[in-house]
């Protein structure tokens, strides 16, 4: 197991006082207003891969309206939910994964989001992230790390793993960080990967982290064309 990673704990504790009052990822949304259904947070976590929040959370609620468990939404045509999710990235595919889960939902687990990473895994269009997000936000679960873009990239500026892939980065987080953590790591981080730490020209100059952030990787930060410490500016 690798060692800890150094500031976790003031961190963790900084982004949970920072993000109060901040909007919530889509999938958090949906999960508090659905009160953490399984299946909601399943379909709603397979239509936000590579999409905006807003859009994610307006083509949850236009399919929810017309379909609300797994035998609906099965008879429902793949064209019907291609113009439901629409305009969700990948909308073809995921109209797709999201009428073949359904089925399988129906005719392997008796209607019901099966419970276990697993199993999870069957389920078409299904990663580690989705699965992830389900175990932590459905079934409370303190003892996964769903890990998605924002959680990658912020990770790695932090200083807390030096990974190349989301999945790596998971799996190197349960040995960096305490695992009282783990259930938050996304919603905090998330939460400020959409706000402050952006993908590109992070809003440093705002960030309540700096004093723990070695900025690892940031060339150019919003407010300021500075270096991070230690780094050129690309010209
Ligand atoms: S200091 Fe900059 S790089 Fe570090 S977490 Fe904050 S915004 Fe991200």
């Amino acid at each position: 197991m690798s060692p800890r990673a150094k500031h976790v704990e003031p961190v963790m504790r900084a982004l949970a006082r920072a993000i109060d009052g901040l909007e919530l990822p889509a999938v958090e949304k949906i999960s508090e207003s659905r009160k953490e259904d399984p299946f909601h947070v399943l379909i709603a976590t397979l239509l936000s891969a590579r999409t905006q929040d807003a859009t994610t959370l307006a083509a949850s609620t236009r399919l929810f309206e017309v379909a609300q468990s797994p035998r609906t939404m099965a008879k429902l045509t793949v064209k019907r939910i291609e113009r439901l999710i629409y305009p969700v990235s990948f909308y073809r595919h995921k109209a797709r994964h999201v009428k073949a889960t359904c089925r399988l939902l129906i005719e392997r687990f008796g209607g019901r989001v099966p419970e276990t990473m697993g199993e999870l895994l069957t389920l078409p269009g299904v990663g580690r992230k989705t699965a992830n997000l389900v175990l932590i936000l459905a079934f409370k679960s303190e003892r996964n790390i769903c890990v998605d873009t924002h959680v990658h990239r912020i990770s790695n500026r932090l200083g807390w793993v030096r990974t190349r892939t989301p999945d790596e980065t998971e799996r190197a987080l349960y040995g960096a960080t305490a695992a009282r953590w783990w259930p938050s790591i996304n919603l905090y981080l998330v939460t400020w990967g959409q706000n402050v730490c952006r993908p590109v020209y992070p809003r440093c100059g705002e960030c309540v982290l700096t004093a723990w952030c070695p900025r690892v990787g940031v060339a150019r930060t919003a407010r300021t064309t500075a270096a991070a410490p230690g780094e050129k500016v690309a010209v």
